[in-house]
């Protein structure tokens, strides 16, 4: 059957439009869902292919649909555990599952990844801000109908933040900081908080996001450049596990420096090259520098982590647009002074 569906498009930098598509879904198929989505999260790679018009190397070559982060309705379905009506979480990968990682399990690691929203691969694959999209029934996660479309729609960014506190091993009863405290940073402090840590310390610039980092379940919030860090780099440090979030070269200097010796440092923050990096800091305190690349299995845990309350995002929700309003919401989104987590309606 063909549907019309209005999409949200980025054609490159500061072009962005909502435009009129035709999709095509065959109602005999065994393996793929029709699915109404509802709402979608702008991340900071929507934001980022907005502005400059690329990712890294990875440039808009033709009009894409943007959007990682969303939630829908089944439309049609041959898959006997879903149904017409219920409500999904859309697993924003493809992995091939036929790659050696893939293979492994390591499916965040694979070689021809097919990920919502990114211009890695031309023709572009295409994401979620779209009224109507075909997905694999395996993208597919249900979860409970009396889930808020609000709450529900963090499963993407959650399922990140789970994947690297969970990068650290086991957290029960250790120190945690945590560098950098936007969305991301705020779920790392949840995820943690929700893996038994039990101590959280956050720095950040910004009094904003220090103030959401302690409704999250931060126990002690502190201001990057005006706060005394001292005595947390007394001893070779204080910290069990620093997570560096931010992508700034102070903050991981700083993670590094009150990170205890062969503590442990996740890299979530994506940043470009380190100008000077204290290398010696980092042998002499034997610590682990680990990086920290999207999900697995833990897409699924965060979606029963939203359903069940365990987390609730809802702090960090600043504000909802409808999606004809794509670029006022993409504007709202870039205004880091004001804004936390914006999402768009396609209701
Ligand atoms: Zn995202
Ligand atoms: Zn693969």
């Amino acid at each position: 059957m063909k549907i019309e569906t209005l999409s949200c498009v980025v054609k490159g930098k500061n072009d962005v439009d909502v435009v009129t598509q035709h999709i095509d879904y065959d109602e005999s198929s065994r393996d793929q869902t029709l699915v109404q989505i509802t709402r979608g999260g702008i991340c900071g790679s929507d934001l980022h292919y907005y502005q400059h018009g690329k990712v890294g190397n990875f440039e808009v070559k033709h009009p894409m649909i943007l959007g990682h982060e969303v939630i829908g309705k089944v439309v049609k379905t041959n898959d006997p555990k879903l149904y017409a009506g219920q409500k999904v979480a859309i697993n924003p990968s493809k992995p091939c599952l036929k790659c050696k990682y893939c293979l492994s399990g390591e499916t965040n690691q694979c070689e021809t990844m097919r990920f919502f929203g990114s211009a890695m691969y031309n023709p572009h694959v295409d994401g979620g801000f779209t009224q109507y999209k075909v997905v694999d029934n395996a993208q597919c996660i249900d979860y409970p109908q009396e889930a808020s479309d609000d709450v529900m729609a963090f499963a993407e960014p959650l399922a990140v933040t789970i994947h690297a506190a969970k990068q650290a091993g086991d957290l029960t009863g250790r120190k945690v900081f945590i560098s950098g405290v936007g969305p991301i940073g705020c779920l790392v402090v949840a995820s943690v908080k929700a893996l038994g840590a039990a101590e959280i310390v956050c720095a950040d610039m910004s009094r904003r996001c220090l103030d959401l980092a302690l409704k999250m379940g931060a126990d002690k919030a502190l201001h990057a450049l005006n706060d005394d860090f001292s005595a947390y780099a007394e001893h070779k440090g204080y910290f069990d596990v620093s997570f560096e979030v931010s992508g700034h070269p102070s903050s991981l200097e700083r993670c590094l420096a009150i990170t205890k010796a062969r503590g442990t440092l996740i890299q979530v923050g994506m940043g470009g090259a380190i100008p000077e990096f204290n290398m010696m800091m980092l042998i002499a305190k034997e610590i682990s520098w680990k990086g920290s690349f999207r999900f697995i299995e833990e897409f699924n845990t965060s979606v029963e982590w939203l359903s069940t309350g365990k987390v609730n995002p809802l702090p960090l929700l600043s504000k909802v647009f409808g999606f004809r309003q794509l670029e006022d919401a993409l504007k709202a989104a870039a205004n880091k002074d004001e804004t936390a987590k914006v999402q768009l309606s396609f209701e």
